[in-house]
């Protein structure tokens, strides 16, 4: 039953039969586990036989969103994916934005549980209790973008989507989901959900979202709107984006890697900074009813990759198509971003792919002959382009590099593992676990591998604190952090929308633990301790459907 903000219920389709129904959440549900991330990993444990292969029928694939979707709060309707990973063999998440949650919640459902496999390619089309499995022949083979927009042409200007790309068709492992230009990219989630023939997920709804109680909602979304106006980090992100960070993280402490993580220090990164991104800017973009608006669309005008336009690179795509290939060349970087998501692959992956194939080509391991005849130096971005195309078409050497580096570097054998940059199958992110030591310890025990969302260091990753200090190595500083996240993950709040919610336990934090209570009518949502027991909650049941 609805309660408050929540639909209450969730549809659950099986794409072998064509069959749905709409299930209700119990309350204790939702008390126990908050929603988001919370609600997958309890469904998938619950569900779940976790020895089955994550590319089979077998797998369930859950879309979910957040008690504050489709609310009035600022940045509170990102939507997450939880599933097997067929990178880790284990509980995944990933979360992707832009206006697909909202749109899930006004056709009446908090989330979606996909299970089986279509007998051939399909979409799924959900227009409030209207739900079709319907044949995807004139969608496959398209790329994320025109997909949305054939979709929209027949399904209306106002159907959301989300899809995937060549990639997730073709099986590349770190395939992404993507709605808009957003992605939910890391662990294969696009993989799997290509392994159930499922091209698209459209929606048309036209409930609304309730709140529980209005008033005090309307009166905390007013505060909201207050603290994050007056944090300074807003007028830097919603100006520049998240690709602000890129000079701190590069000139202050040598934090970002370079050349597939062998260096700290990039002779061209002033290349790469902010200003330099700024120039390329045509506008912003916003997930639904996000004020700090951290999407910046880029286009280059000129040269080699004139024409392309990507919603990013935030600071991760900027510096794996960048440094840690060693590359300068700032067009490159931003039609490199617009490809992957095009494509349907995550950026991230991708990029260490990429390095770990140019250090290997220095090496000597590899040659010419095994990368089709491209040229694999350090920097050499038209080789890059073509690599990434390859890897998202699964074509030639591109088709090894879409397996990752972990299982690329077992069947290039010749020590090839050695500079197979990863954790647990997930390509690492552009943090220098060796200059923040708090990732590589995050890192070491996550639940998800090598993810920099999953328990951030944010002292150390904003400067906080002394670099050198003990402190950085405590596990109780990661443990914190871990719960903190999972929080965030399971009311979907954005780190980056609620600029203001540094440090731990500030004025913003707390606020937004109200609003979830205000909007949900519990009031036990409004506790950190309270909430902090449901993240513990979470994590131990993610690490039980992992053992
Ligand atoms: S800050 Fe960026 S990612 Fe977060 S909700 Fe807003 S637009 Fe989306």
């Amino acid at each position: 039953m609805s309660r408050g903000s929540y639909q209450g219920r969730f549809l659950r389709v099986n794409l072998t039969t064509g069959n749905f129904k709409a299930e209700i959440i119990p309350e204790e549900v939702m008390l126990n586990y908050v929603g988001g991330r919370g609600f997958g990993v309890k469904y998938l444990y619950d569900e779940m036989t976790p020895r089955i292969d994550p590319l089979s029928p077998q797998n369930k694939l859950l879309l979910l969103t957040g008690p504050l979707c489709g609310t009035a709060a600022s940045g509170c309707s990102k939507w997450i994916v939880v599933t097997k990973s067929p990178a880790t063999g284990g509980f995944f998440r990933s979360i992707g934005g832009g206006k697909w949650g909202p749109k899930l919640k006004s056709a009446g459902y908090d989330f979606i549980i996909l299970e089986g496999k279509a007998e051939k390619p399909s979409y799924l089309y959900i227009e409030d209790n209207q739900v079709e499995v319907l044949d995807a022949d004139w969608l496959w083979g398209l790329d994320t973008e025109e997909t949305q927009e054939r979709i929209r042409k027949r399904h209306g200007e106002k159907t959301q989507s989300v899809c995937i790309g060549p990639a997730g068709e073709k099986q590349v492992l770190y395939a992404a989901i993507v709605s808009d230009r957003r992605t939910a990219s890391r662990g294969g989630v696009g993989t799997v959900m290509g392994s159930k023939n499922l091209k698209a997920i459209a929606v048309n709804g036209s409930g609304k979202t309730d709140i529980f109680y209005s008033e005090k909602f309307r009166e905390l979304v007013r505060h909201q709107i207050k603290i994050v106006k007056a944090s300074p980090l807003w007028e830097l992100l919603k100006e520049r984006g998240i690709a602000c960070s890129v000079k701190k993280h590069y000139h202050d402490r040598s934090q970002s890697p370079v050349r597939n993580f062998r260096e700290t220090v990039f002779e061209g990164i002033e290349k790469l900074f902010p200003e330099e991104y700024y120039k390329f800017k045509i506008k912003s973009y916003a997930c639904w009813g996000c004020m700090t608006q951290c999407g910046k669309i880029r286009k280059v005008e000129d040269g080699p990759y004139k024409g392309a336009i990507s919603d990013g690179p935030e600071y991760e795509g900027g510096a794996v198509l960048g440094p840690l290939i060693g590359n300068s060349d700032i067009s490159f970087t931003i039609a490199g971003d617009a490809l992957c998501d095009l494509l349907g692959i995550d950026v991230i992956s991708t990029g260490v792919c990429i390095a770990f194939a140019c250090e290997l080509y220095e090496r000597g391991i590899i040659t010419k002959e095994d990368t089709d005849g491209l040229d694999l130096t350090w920097g050499n971005h038209p080789a890059f382009y073509t690599l990434i195309e390859k890897i998202g078409k699964r074509d030639g050497f591109g088709k090894l590099l879409g397996e990752g580096v972990m299982r690329a570097a077992k069947q290039i054998g010749k020590g090839a593992e050695r500079y197979a940059m990863h954790v647990k199958g997930i390509e690492l992110p552009a943090y220098e676990p060796r200059a923040i030591k708090g990732y590589a310890l995050s890192y070491a025990i996550s639940n998800i591998g090598g993810s920099h969302m999953y328990a951030r260091p944010f002292a150390e990753v904003n400067l906080d604190v002394d670099p050198a200090s003990e402190d950085l190595w405590k596990s109780e500083e990661i443990i914190k952090e871990q719960k903190r996240i999972a929080i965030w993950d399971c009311a979907l709040i954005c780190p980056f929308a609620q600029a203001g919610i540094q440090p731990f336990g500030n004025e913003s934090e707390a606020l937004h633990f109200k609003l979830l209570a205000a909007a949900t009518g519990f009031e036990q949502f409004s506790n950190y301790d309270y909430l902090a027991k449901v993240a513990e909650r979470v994590i131990t049941l993610e690490r039980a459907f992992n053992i």
